[in-house]
């Protein structure tokens, strides 16, 4: 059953994410209410109310329950106390299992080659010798990273050739929380797939998108990726795959690395609509955004077909500055965030730009 037009739905999370998700919901009949501790946030800008308190706040999650028909998040790190509590009164799509195993890297890794979906290798690291052991494992090569709360490349070391020795005092520097090694992948891009699961089961994923990184955060995905039809498939069967394990409802993003080979290996689960996906406002009839409230409201899921070759950049901090130019230019499409201090490494707005129509 679809939820009412007029109906509801609950937000947690006040970001960009959470702003699209709303603006979507809005174009759908929905109403919006957005859980966010952070005043005039991009997403309460544009919901239709905001219940300002932390996102384990009881009496707040307990007035999310009450005035939403379903509630959905817009970031990885929901408490899952908080998710599972409100699951008990309301429906929460993306499951909170989803929640359990994107948190932390080893349950993501460990899910993901469960279901036969092929990783970096990696070892937990909980101490300097176990990453001694661990990089002597990995051949001297690896990617330390904290198991909980990184994105956007913060909590991450690299070691290259490294011999035995010398790593005294690394996992303190790391804060002395939970932390893995995963083996370098030497590979030859990076795409991610952006897929939704309906109430019903039915699946819809877009084309690959290929994605550059700057000092960790993303800077362009582009469309088409150049990977063989074989490598899109198997990235969109591999979307697949995990979204059934997990009884999903809702949009996911997932990251390959791919290798010469064309082969790939997964990176990283995010259960939520995601950055990389933000071109599909621009280049195809239905948004990922939409696709989520679509699926999080039980309506049929849209079509994921791309009408256009394209590609998506952000703006970081004074990137904003550009938006004059960007404006002035045909077949580009402009979303800012609303987010009124232009931070260094603060994600202000993006664009893409169609580059020919199919
Ligand atoms: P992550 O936080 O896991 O998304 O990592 C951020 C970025 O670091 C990725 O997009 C890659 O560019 C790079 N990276 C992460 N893990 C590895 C790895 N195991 N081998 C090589 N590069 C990696």
């Amino acid at each position: 059953m679809s939820l009412a037009t007029g109906s509801t739905i609950g937000i947690i999370g006040g970001g960009q994410l959470g702003r699209m998700l709303a603006i979507a919901a809005a174009r759908l009949g929905y109403r919006t209410v957005v859980l966010e501790p952070q005043a005039d946030c991009p997403a309460a800008q544009v919901a239709n109310r905001q219940i300002a308190a932390p996102y384990d706040d009881p009496a707040a999650l307990a007035e999310l329950a009450a005035s939403s028909s379903v509630v959905t998040y817009e970031f990885e790190n929901v408490p899952v106390a908080a998710a599972s509590a409100l699951a008990a009164k309301v429906p929460v799509y993306p499951p909170t299992r989803a929640l359990e195993v994107a948190q932390d890297r080893v349950s993501e890794k460990t899910f993901l080659n469960g279901i036969g979906i092929a990783t970096a290798k990696f070892l937990p690291v909980d101490n300097d010798d176990e990453l001694a052991a661990a990089l002597n494992a990995f051949d001297g090569s690896g990617i330390l990273k904290t198991r909980r709360m990184g994105y956007d490349g913060k909590g991450q070391r690299v070691f290259r050739n490294m011999k035995a020795g010398g790593f005294a005092g690394t996992c303190e520097a790391m804060g002395n929380v939970p932390l893995i090694l995963e083996s370098f992948v030497s590979f030859e891009r990076e795409i991610s797939v952006i897929a939704a699961r309906g109430i019903d089961s039915a699946v819809a994923a877009y084309d690959p998108a290929e994605n550059v990184h700057r000092s960790g955060i993303l800077h362009t995905s582009t469309l088409p990726a150049r990977i063989r039809p074989e490598t899109a498939e198997a990235a969109r069967a591999a979307a697949s795959r995990i979204l059934s394990a997990l009884n999903y409802v809702g949009v996911v993003g997932v990251e390959f690395f791919v290798l010469a080979d064309g082969s790939l290996l997964a990176n990283e689960i995010a259960p939520r609509v995601h950055n990389s996906g933000h071109w599909t406002e621009a280049a195809c009839i239905v948004s990922q955004f939409e696709q989520h409230i679509r699926a999080v409201a039980g309506l049929p899921l849209g079509n994921p077909q791309r009408h256009s070759d394209c590609v998506m950049e952000n703006l970081i901090g004074d990137d904003v500055l550009r938006v004059p130019a960007l404006l002035a230019e045909p077949d580009l499409m402009l979303h800012l965030y609303g987010k009124a201090e232009a931070r260094p490494g603060r994600k202000m707005g993006h664009f893409t730009r169609i580059s020919r129509r199919a």
